[in-house]
């Protein structure tokens, strides 16, 4: 049984340009229904000082982490437990910095790759050569508050869409790059992460989920996607499914979670859209609603190497994406 639990994957406190302490940050995260945040100060670490007072004082788990933030990129760097230097990594070497992470049992993800870089924010832009994707665990698809309408935004999810056309596994996540604990009024996005019951701890559960793409984003109600093939097996997302000409065709399931951080979003009653995308386009366009969040689609497989679900809808008076899954992978097997 997997637990779908929103976190906030990109945080600062004032140990770098943040304007809250660790404390506050964790408070205002469980205001927010979420279970955990992960601290990624620019290229320190200190903000951890206080980390276990802080999770036993609000419940709310502290995934360590450090963005490092450098002229030709930021790159989130998740569960290190030593600093790892960044400033050796020249354009064409950002692989060693990575493999010193790996090393730690860490993940690495490209923080908001498309944001405007110099002189708005220095090095926000990513221009970093990477030659091997496969090291790379995670791209931040959405950044920032009411992240869909976000052209810079939309190339990111466009940059994801082709790497998985590449052939490459990687996870997609938001991040809300946060900054200063006071309440805002534009929407925030969260990042659900498949939590596998009976474990024994959450910052190494939550980065597991990550690291097998056991991921999916909303800013309201949470789209869902499994899919059912020969011999009742069921794939969640980030799995692969291994299917064959001669048995049923799998069947794709999709459905809305509606309480999934209940009561800290505005949705008006509507019917709403979950597209089935893939490496060969738009597979269905699926009309759900609260009344019938669930809907079946059987798939037929041949050339299809990735799909996943996206939730569209009406959400803060615009027409637009509320939520996406990650991918669930196909491999046709004799
Ligand atoms: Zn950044
Ligand atoms: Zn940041």
């Amino acid at each position: 049984m997997t637990n779908w639990l929103p976190f906030e994957l990109h945080c600062h406190t004032f140990h770098s340009d943040g304007k809250q302490s660790l404390a506050e940050l964790a408070s205002a995260a469980k205001d927010l229904g979420l279970c955990g945040v992960a601290l990624t100060d620019h290229n320190t670490m200190t903000g951890l000082l206080d980390r276990d007072s802080v999770v036993a004082n609000t419940g709310v788990e502290i995934i360590p982490g450090l963005e490092w933030t450098t002229f030709f990129g930021h790159m989130l760097t998740l569960g290190i437990t030593e600093y790892v230097d960044w400033r050796n990594l020249s354009p064409f070497h950002i692989h060693r910095g990575i493999e010193a992470v790996h090393k730690q049992g860490g993940l690495v993800g490209i923080a908001h790759p498309f944001r405007v870089g110099s002189p708005m924010c220095t090095g926000c832009f990513w221009e970093f050569e990477v030659s091997d994707w496969k090291q790379v665990d995670y791209i931040e698809v959405w950044s920032g508050l009411f992240p869909s309408i976000r052209r810079n935004n939309i190339r990111a999810f466009d940059m994801w869409t082709d790497l998985l056309n590449k052939g490459y596994r990687i996870a997609a996540t938001c991040g809300r790059d946060w900054h200063v604990s006071d309440p805002v009024t534009e929407p925030i996005s969260v990042t659900y992460l498949g939590i596998r019951e009976g474990y024994q701890d959450l910052v190494s559960a939550a980065l597991n989920a990550l690291r097998r793409g056991a991921v999916a984003i909303s800013m309201g109600p949470l789209p869902m996607m499994s899919v059912r093939s020969f011999g009742g097996h069921t794939a969640e997302l980030g799995d692969v499914v291994e299917w064959n000409m001669s048995e049923h065709a799998p069947v794709i399931q999709i459905a809305i979670d509606f309480s999934a951080r209940e009561g800290l979003w505005n949705l008006p009653d509507q019917l709403m859209k979950m597209r089935l995308m893939s490496n060969k386009g738009e597979l269905a366009s699926l009309e759900l609603s609260s009344e019938q969040p669930h809907a079946e689609y059987k798939l037929d497989a041949a050339g299809i190497s990735w799909v996943r679900a996206e939730l569209f809808g009406t959400f803060c008076g615009t027409h637009t994406r509320i939520g996406f899954t990650n991918a669930i992978y196909f491999e046709e097997v004799d």
